[in-house]
């Protein structure tokens, strides 16, 4: 199943280019009250409304993709967790490029670990991602992100893609600069989610993907999930070991080679295989 937030945060499934409003089930989620929840109540829902999500796509009419404006598919995510340089030509360019690495040290995900991205920054795919230092490098990077499903405390690789619910395009927009990665990569609008979510049974194995990033036409990174250094189990993995993993929470797993520069009035396009494809404009500073 495809889900997708639009418009006025209505929720819908996507069947071929059409969308089919499921809102009213949003109506049986708990009304929340403060404190706010530590997760995101849709997702941690979602295996039990999947027959009601179902039923009401089947019931409703089917609205163009295009004219609806998609929102990040997880509308309250409470973690945004980042894989840095976690395929080897992508860590070969970093090391080789000084307008990437900016005289940090770059080291491998097995030294460094992860890392975290503001919650704020997060967008979908009709939103434009807007530059916030227009003097400095700001460079696209295409991942696959994970969807957490289940509350994760400790969990086996083994075990790790149970913990799963579903899967979606992030773009892990980046500052090129000396500051840690949580500030560089937290920008307004520098977490790019989207199109939708594809629920984790149509995706066999998410380390079998390709993906395909191009700006203004031009293909700037072409790979396989299956070039990461550390695959998604492992890094679910060494996540849960540090924090749990909440319903809702999102793993960016890491961009391959061909990261570059983009500048307002560009125009992405990426897509992963068994999720789809989302177009993605850049604005200047307003
Ligand atoms: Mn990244």
């Amino acid at each position: 199943m495809k889900l997708c937030r639009f418009d006025d945060n209505r929720l819908g499934v996507v069947r071929g280019n059409c969308v089919h409003d499921v809102s009213d089930v949003l109506g049986v989620l708990p009304q929340v009250r403060y404190p706010l929840p530590d997760h995101d109540p849709l997702i941690a829902a979602l295996d039990q409304l999947r027959p009601r999500i179902e039923a009401l796509a089947d019931a409703a009419d089917p609205i163009p993709l295009d004219r609806v404006r998609l929102l990040p598919p997880v509308a309250s995510p409470r973690k945004i967790i980042g894989a840095p340089v976690n395929y080897r030509l992508h860590l070969d360019e970093a090391l080789a490029d000084e307008t990437i690495h900016h005289g940090t040290n770059i080291m491998p995900i097995d030294k460094a670990g992860l890392f975290l991205k503001a919650t704020s920054s997060l967008i979908g795919a009709a939103e434009p991602v807007t530059i916030r230092f227009p003097d400095s490098r700001n460079d696209h990077e295409i991942e696959l992100v994970a969807i957490i499903g289940r509350k994760a405390d400790r969990v086996s690789r083994a075990a790790a893609l149970d913990h799963v619910a579903g899967y979606a395009i992030g773009l892990d927009m980046t500052v090129r600069g000396t500051q840690e990665r949580s500030m560089r990569k937290s920008c307004d609008s520098y977490t790019v989610l989207g199109p939708w979510m594809v629920t984790a049974d149509e995706i066999a194995d998410p380390s079998a993907l390709e993906m395909e990033l191009r700006v203004n036409g031009a293909v700037r990174q072409k790979a396989r999930t299956s070039d990461m250094i550390r695959d998604l189990s492992t890094l679910i993995e060494r996540a849960s070991a540090f924090y749990t993993l909440m319903p809702g929470d999102l793993l960016y797993t890491g961009t391959p080679e061909g990261v570059s520069e983009v500048k307002a009035g560009d125009r992405m396009i990426a897509s992963i295989e068994g999720i789809g494809a989302m177009t993605v404009a850049i604005n200047g500073p307003e």
